[in-house]
């Protein structure tokens, strides 16, 4: 198993950096973890469309938006005769209830106004247009996957919208992404237990303010990682002016083996 870096900054694409996609590939299975703006420009068309399954951890903009892009793309090589058989999208139901700290269902237009957003972007998904080959399916965190060797498997997590994070596990190797959440109430240290690698939302730097807890500081995702007793902890999903590095320094003081994503780079889990 391996993971490429497509995208890791948010909200928005900067230079060689994309938001939110990761492709991991086993043997001829390839998943994609979330398809963010840009994401498309660094996979390798048609090829990365065959065996590919995608997986969108929560249906904010940044996690989703360049499934426009990749939607078309499919359509073009299917009709070119490259793509037989739908390319699956798991994407979260819409939630009616999962409201963050700060919002509840009856404080009014802040609660209402963040559930009606993501039902929004689900009908939007729902009725995609006709020029594209995909075939949407809904998720939760009862959703059991077996494609080939891996199984996947998925928490929830809070922030604004239902989000999950994604276990993989091949033979002998696990891997674990985040997607985005806060820090109260998460189950990653549970979820996450002795996994090799943590891909894990790093939003936040000391100092930096948090209106409300829906993302992780640098220092929490450390604090995830030690708790949870994983081997490497990697940091994504950078605001895009701030140095990797400076996130990395962060996490170090509490959990030592940190590194970062960074867009091209390859991981490897071993395995296959
Ligand atoms: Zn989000
Ligand atoms: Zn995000």
């Amino acid at each position: 198993m391996e993971v490429k870096f497509l995208g890791t900054v948010s909200p928005y694409c900067k230079d060689e950096k994309n938001c939110p996609g990761y492709l991991v590939t086993n043997g001829k299975e390839k998943i994609l973890l979330d398809c963010g703006n840009g994401v498309t420009r660094n996979l390798k068309l048609p090829d990365d469309l065959e065996n590919l399954t995608i997986i969108i951890s929560h249906l904010h903009k940044d996690h989703y938006g360049d499934l426009l892009t990749l939607g078309y793309a499919s359509y073009v090589f299917h009709n070119l005769g490259y793509l037989p058989n739908r390319i699956k999208v798991y994407i979260p139901e819409p939630d009616m209830y999962t409201v963050s700290e700060g919002y509840t269902d009856d404080e009014g237009w802040g609660a209402s106004r963040l559930v009606k957003k993501a039902l929004i972007d689900y009908e939007f998904l729902q009725k995609f247009g006709e020029e594209q080959y995909f075939e949407f399916i809904t998720y939760d965190e009862n959703t059991e996957l077996e494609i080939e060797e891996l199984n996947i498997t998925f928490a929830k997590n809070p922030h604004q919208i239902n989000t999950y994070s994604t276990k993989i596990v091949d033979k002998n190797k696990t891997f674990v992404y985040s997607g985005d959440t806060g820090y109260n109430g998460n189950s990653l240290v549970r979820f996450a237990e002795d996994a090799d690698i943590l891909l894990c939302e790093a939003t936040f730097l000391k100092g930096q303010t948090r209106t409300t807890d829906n993302h992780l500081y640098a220092y929490e995702a450390a604090t995830i990682a030690k708790d949870a007793n994983v081997r490497q902890l990697v940091l994504t999903h950078f605001f895009p002016e701030i140095e990797r590095e400076d996130y990395v320094k962060e996490a170090k003081t509490i959990f030592e083996n940190t590194t970062y994503a960074e867009e091209g780079k390859v991981l490897k889990l071993g395995g296959i």
